[in-house]
C-alpha cells in the first residue's frame, strides 16, 4: 500500500498540472457520485492537500474530493486527450484544458461539502503527519509520551494513523531500525534520549522518503551500494525486504517477523535498546 510520502507525491503531481485552473470536466464512475460531476465542472482546483493516506482536491467553492488509494489505486496524471495504457478500471477523472489527474483502481472516493470536513469520520480521528510543515520530533515525542500512547508497542503503535497519519509499513520497519530501537518495546520502555531519537527518526526518515521518492536507506549508504553496482530496489532501503542479507551497520543478518499483523524486518544487534 502507498504510504504517507508516496500518496504526497502523487498529490503533487495532481497540483503541479491543475491546481490554480478549471476543471473543465469531472467524472466519476460510483453511481452515487455522478450529481456531483456538474456541480463541479468549470470551478477552479486550488489545491491538493494530503493527510497521511488521504487525498483531498480542494476546489474554489470548498468542496473536496476525498480520496485513499488502499491497496491498489493509482494516480496518472497525462497531457490531453491521452489515456494512460492500463486495463484498470477508471474510478475519477480530473480534466483541464491541458491535463488529466485519473485515479484508477480505488473505489474509496467521496465528495465532501467544506462545512462537513471538520466532522468527517475518515478524517477527524486522524494523528499529526509528519510531512505537514508544523509538525516536528517535539511534536512526535511529546506524543509517544501521551497517556493513550505510552504502554502501546511500537510495532502497532507506529501503524496506528490516529499515533500519526502517513507511516505504513516499511516507514515503520525502516524507522525503528533508523533510530536502533527493539520494535518490541513500547514508548514507556524507552529512555528519554531513546524517545528522542525515535520520533527524530520518524521526521527523518518519513521525509527522506518524499524527498527521494521511496528510498529510505542513509544518503551514505546509497552511494557505496550504487558505486558496488547494486539497483535502486536493492539499496532503497536498508532493512524491509531484507531477510537474510547483511545488516549495513554492522553485517549481521536482517531478520523478517510479523508484528501488529504485519513482516516486520530489524537488525537484532543493531537493534537493542531499550532492554525489554
Ligand atoms: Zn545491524
Amino acid at each position: 500500500m502507498p504510504e504517507g510520502p508516496e500518496i504526497r507525491r502523487a498529490a503533487d503531481s495532481v497540483e503541479k498540472a491543475l491546481a490554480g485552473r478549471a476543471v473543465e470536466d469531472v467524472y466519476f464512475s460510483a453511481a452515487t457520485l455522478k450529481p456531483w460531476e456538474a456541480r463541479l465542472r468549470g470551478l477552479e482546483l486550488r489545491s491538493v492537500d494530503t493527510i497521511g493516506k488521504h487525498m483531498l482536491c480542494r476546489f474554489q467553492d470548498g468542496t473536496r474530493i476525498y480520496s485513499h488509494n488502499q491497496l491498489y489505486g493509482r494516480w496518472w496524471v497525462i497531457r490531453r486527450p491521452a489515456l494512460p495504457d492500463t486495463r484498470r478500471s477508471l474510478r475519477m477523472a480530473l480534466h483541464s484544458a491541458t491535463h488529466s489527474a485519473l485515479l484508477y483502481s480505488a473505489s474509496d472516493i467521496d465528495v465532501v461539502r467544506e462545512k462537513d470536513l471538520g466532522a468527517y469520520p475518515r478524517l477527524v480521528s486522524l494523528g499529526p503527519d509528519p510531512l505537514h510543515p508544523g509538525v516536528d520530533a517535539a511534536l512526535v515525542a511529546e506524543r509517544m509520551t501521551d497517556r493513550a500512547f505510552l504502554r502501546r508497542g511500537l510495532a502497532g503503535l507506529l501503524l496506528d494513523q490516529s499515533f500519526l497519519a502517513g507511516l505504513g509499513n516499511y516507514l515503520r520497519s525502516e524507522i525503528l531500525f533508523s533510530a536502533r530501537i527493539d520494535p518490541r518495546a513500547s514508548p514507556a520502555d524507552c529512555s528519554d534520549a531513546c524517545i528522542r531519537r525515535l520520533s527524530r527518526a520518524v521526521m527523518a526518515v518519513t521525509r527522506r522518503s518524499y524527498r527521494t521518492a521511496g528510498i529510505t536507506n542513509t544518503p551514505d549508504n546509497v552511494r557505496r551500494l550504487k558505486s558496488r553496482g547494486w539497483s535502486r530496489d536493492e539499496f532503497r532501503f536498508a532493512v524491509f525486504g531484507r531477510q537474510g542479507q547483511a545488516c549495513h551497520g554492522c553485517g549481521g543478518e536482517i531478520r523478517r517477523v510479523v508484528m501488529a499483523g504485519r513482516r516486520l524486518y530489524y537488525c537484532g544487534r543493531c537493534q537493542k535498546d531499550p532492554v525489554v
